[in-house]
């Protein structure tokens, strides 16, 4: 089972039109090559995208994917008090059910900052219908990480007697270290060839993407003048978009290679993949006081 997620915060980061014009294009390419191949992803948006850019949200729902929660302003949950995240994660949950009129079940911290510290960030999921999180990454890393969870296949989150379905990063051990490689600039480290061939022998894999961790900073997109003068063919958005992103893939791939990923790969989002769960049979993670497992 590979399960596609992405966290869509990258307009509410910028104030230039330009740059929303930008990652529209690119949702829009995600969205097309999702069409094409008849597949659904989990979208994680900050609370603040409903508020400031519903129609980025709404769009994502009406193509059929599902909207979950990526926190309100990507505030990392273990720099928030109990009180702070609680507040953070009802104005985020409140803004995205506002915005799409539906109930958001699926939930995703920002930086998975979910970790030893703030494991009550669950109860707060759950006070807010959160059914689903992806929160865990289940190694070290530079900032958090739980390598203390142990599972790297989803389970069932038990603390204080709430039950979450858990969906955590998957890892993979090269020298000897455990570290997650589909996703976020692990995936842009690795080779395509690396990630596929992990991805196939895996039972489960989870890939997560943000559309700024796609795409290059540092080339903007040619004016039509420049392009214009330099191609010799009419310059329009799309054309000079499709070159934007082509001339960066060769510098900066990460695009090409998620697209890569996506054209070869099938994949769910987290409601298709709870579905196909047999829940009774999946490892249960008590995390109350000291970690253990329950088969
Ligand atoms: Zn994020």
């Amino acid at each position: 089972m590979n399960i596609l997620t992405f966290d869509i915060e990258e307009w509410c980061r910028y104030k230039r039109h330009e740059k929303h014009v930008e990652f529209d294009h690119c949702l829009d390419i995600i969205l097309d090559k999702l069409d094409e191949r008849q597949m659904k992803a989990t979208f994680f948006c900050l609370g603040k995208m409903g508020n400031s850019f519903p129609e980025v949200v709404r769009k994502i729902q009406a193509r059929g994917h599902e909207v979950g929660c990526h926190s309100n302003i990507h505030t990392w949950l273990n720099k928030m008090t109990e009180a702070e995240c609680r507040e953070d994660t009802h104005c985020a949950v409140d803004s995205l059910e506002q915005c799409i009129g539906e109930k958001v079940k699926s939930y995703r911290a920002p930086a998975f900052s979910i970790g030893e510290s703030n494991k009550w960030a669950f109860e707060i999921l759950a006070e807010n219908g959160i059914e689903r999180d992806a929160s865990i990454f289940p190694a070290a890393r530079d900032f958090g990480g739980f390598p203390k969870f142990g599972e790297k296949k989803p389970c069932i989150i038990d603390y204080n007697g709430i039950r979450l379905k858990e969906f955590p990063v998957c890892t993979t051990e090269v020298m000897g270290k455990e570290i997650a490689y589909s996703g976020g600039g692990y995936f842009r480290f690795f080779p395509l060839s690396f990630v596929k061939t992990k991805m196939k022998k895996s039972q489960y894999a989870m890939c997560y993407f943000h559309i700024g961790d796609l795409v290059s900073d540092s080339y903007g997109v040619m004016s039509k003048k420049a392009y214009e003068a330099y191609f010799k063919e009419t310059g329009t958005l799309k054309a000079r978009y499709t070159r934007y992103l082509k001339s960066n893939l060769g510098k900066k791939n990460a695009f090409g290679k998620m697209m890569n990923l996506m054209n070869s790969t099938d994949f769910v989002g987290l409601p298709e993949a709870d579905s196909a769960i047999d829940w009774m049979n999946v490892p249960t993670v008590n995390i109350n006081l000291s970690l253990g497992r329950n088969a």
